[in-house]
């Protein structure tokens, strides 16, 4: 899977929780991160975050694989079992290597372990709010003696691991997007590192696999801005390396809340099933919340080369189908007939007649955002029954019974398109719009579409003769 490039030794990474499918939200993640390590020369990791074992889906894990791949967006290092299986890349396998670090830290005593009830800490954590502190950890099990922990532990009484944060300090980092970042230790309190049943927490496996898979640039949303004091905070105890982190803006939707189902937010299985192209996705999310000075469609390659860190907003990024549906349209402009032809599908296919394929390919290609548009043209130029738009009606019933007579005897006489509309012109004494919109909506039952003379060439005189007849 390697790319033939000189490894610069940046390391970006998208970390997922496979808990359910991809949506363009995460899909964005991956993508400035993969756009990041691209432009400096280095590599994009791929590390499944299938911790919570309840939730985590070995097939959420191959269709997030297949949809990335679909999008073009492939990884230098990662999982390669496309069906999903954990491997070495699957944080549910590395359980070994966390083990070392929580030895190495409790020898230090950089942790402890806490016996507080799960109703305990919900009173303390009641009490704090309503005297309007934040909420934190009051470090009820910090000082409790080696005898203390061995009777309770003896006793059969279930501890998490907190990590002990050092008090008084400041954590500070230039996060790539939003510059300086302080945080006082005082106000994060002694936070877990594995949970009672065992199982790590989040703050520990994603810092510290960033750190053995020798990650360089985190590029996240800001919804874990907070989480990176921790995650610093561990790093420094373990003398582990720490990456550069990046926190990009939420996307919203245009009634500005964060992107969901209700306001826009699409599956990109159900992208692809609605008939977008990757390349058009592509495009457009790497404009939401990124600029761009070039507003040309580009491959993943080029958005790479002109990808910036300092380009990337603070503000919310705002969903907005228009600009997708634009980038759609270049894509498909940019789509070779083979591609198109295969986006099509089987009914577009069972509908044009093998020797109108490149002709319909042609003329269709401007005037459709999705296969079922295609369907549709296929079914105006070669099937029987023509349903007219309603707009396309009235067109009809304006230019009346005469006008459409005068249509159908001269295009049954006269061959070339062009000179039989000139004739039907001089005849009726209509021009312009008035004489080419009811022609066209007669034939196609549409008033917009490709170029007249490409019509009548799909069409066919038989055709045009026969829609002009039933117009009149
Ligand atoms: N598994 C985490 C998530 O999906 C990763 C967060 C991160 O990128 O650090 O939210």
């Amino acid at each position: 899977m390697s790319v033939a490039r000189i490894n610069t030794g940046v390391i970006t990474r998208f970390a997922p929780s496979p808990t359910g499918f991809v949506h363009l939200g995460n899909i964005r993640t991956a993508l400035f991160n993969v756009l990041l390590a691209h432009k400096q020369g280095g590599d994009f990791l791929l590390r499944i975050e299938d911790t919570d074992a309840e939730r985590s889906k070995n097939e959420f894990t191959a269709a997030l694989m297949q949809d990335m791949r679909w999008l073009g967006l492939n990884w230098e290092q990662g999982p390669d079992d496309d069906t999903g299986k954990p491997g070495a890349y699957h944080q549910s396998q590395r359980q070994h290597l966390y083990q070392v670090h929580y030895d190495s830290m409790q020898e230090s005593g950089k942790v402890y372990p806490c016996f507080c009830s799960a109703q305990r800490l919900a009173v303390l954590r009641k009490i704090q709010l309503s005297a309007g502190q934040p909420p934190r950890y009051d470090g009820m099990c910090a000082h409790l003696s080696k005898d203390e922990v061995e009777k309770k532990l003896a006793e059969g009484q279930k501890s998490t691991l907190r990590f002990r944060v050092p008090s008084a300090t400041e954590v500070t980092f230039t996060d790539l997007v939003r510059g300086e970042q302080r945080f006082a230790s005082d106000d994060i309190g002694d936070f877990i590192i594995r949970r009672g049943d065992g199982t790590p927490a989040f703050f520990f496996t994603n810092a510290i696999d960033d750190a053995l898979m020798g990650v360089t640039h985190v590029l996240r949303g800001d919804d874990h801005l907070t989480n990176t004091p921790r995650q610093l905070m561990l790093l420094q105890a373990l003398s582990m390396r720490e990456p550069e982190y990046g926190h990009i803006s939420l996307i919203v939707g245009n009634d500005g809340a964060p992107l969901s189902k209700r306001n826009g937010s699409m599956g990109i299985r159900d992208m692809r099933e609605a008939g977008y192209l990757p390349e058009a996705i592509v495009n457009y999310l790497s404009r939401l919340g990124h600029y761009y000075a070039d507003n040309s469609f580009m491959s993943v390659d080029g958005l790479a080369a002109q990808f910036d860190t300092s380009h990337l907003g603070k503000a919310p990024a705002h969903f907005d189908l228009i600009q997708l549906q634009h980038w759609q349209k270049e894509a498909l402009n940019a789509a070779d007939d083979d591609t198109v032809w295969q986006w099509l599908g089987e009914a577009v296919h069972k509908n044009v007649p093998v020797d109108k394929k490149d002709l319909f390919l042609k003329v269709i290609k401007p005037n459709i955002n999705n296969p079922d548009q295609g369907l549709d043209w296929a079914k105006v130029f070669f099937g029987d029954e023509l349903t007219i738009e309603d707009d396309a009606q009235q067109a009809i019933d304006e230019a009346g019974k005469e006008f459409f007579g005068i249509a159908a005897r001269v295009f049954a006489e006269e061959a070339d398109f062009k000179t039989a509309i000139k004739t039907i012109g001089k005849q009726t004494g209509k021009k312009g719009k008035q004489l080419f919109w009811p022609v066209r909506a007669a034939l196609t039952g549409k008033v917009h579409g490709p170029e007249m003379s490409d019509l009548s060439l799909l069409l066919g005189v038989e055709k045009i003769v026969e829609r002009c007849k039933r117009a009149g």
